[in-house]
């Protein structure tokens, strides 16, 4: 299955980034011309991550539409329908500029619960994270 192997890479890119962290949402941009099944890539993602950080992260997909240049004219176009062919000319020699994408752009991240974790595992490495971090975001509010 096409999207289970995809699940997997957008699951080892979130865990790494996430290092260790729980992760309440990952956002994915998906090139229309990848021809991802959304629900499919959704259940393959949640079978995946049962039991790991990121198990119950809400994935995020973000559909991007094909375009291309054309190699004869040199015109730009969005590719809707196949075959994919230019808007200006109906040449078919394009070089696809989008749409191809398969993209981890963000991550959600739980960060209380990573205070928890610090607190349980080393007690002076959180007493130090713990002070500075709600300093930061009031002083951000208050602007
Ligand atoms: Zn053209």
């Amino acid at each position: 299955m096409h999207e289970l192997s995809i699940a997997e890479s957008i699951a080892s890119i979130a865990a790494r980034h996430a290092d260790g962290r729980r992760v309440r949402r990952v956002e994915v941009q998906v090139g229309h011309l990848r021809q991802v099944v959304p629900s499919a890539l959704t259940f393959a993602f949640e079978l995946l991550v049962a039991g790991t950080a990121l198990e119950g992260a809400e994935l995020t997909l973000e559909a991007v539409p094909p375009a291309g240049r054309c190699r004869g004219c040199g015109s730009e176009t969005q590719l809707e329908r196949f075959p994919l062919a230019c808007g200006a000319c109906g040449g078919l020699d394009l070089e696809i500029t989008a749409g191809e994408e398969l993209l981890v752009t963000a991550l959600e991240l739980d960060e209380h619960f990573d205070h928890e974790r610090r607190e349980d595992t080393c007690q002076t490495t959180a007493d130090s994270w713990w002070r500075g971090v709600p300093t930061a975001v009031s002083r951000r509010a208050a602007r």
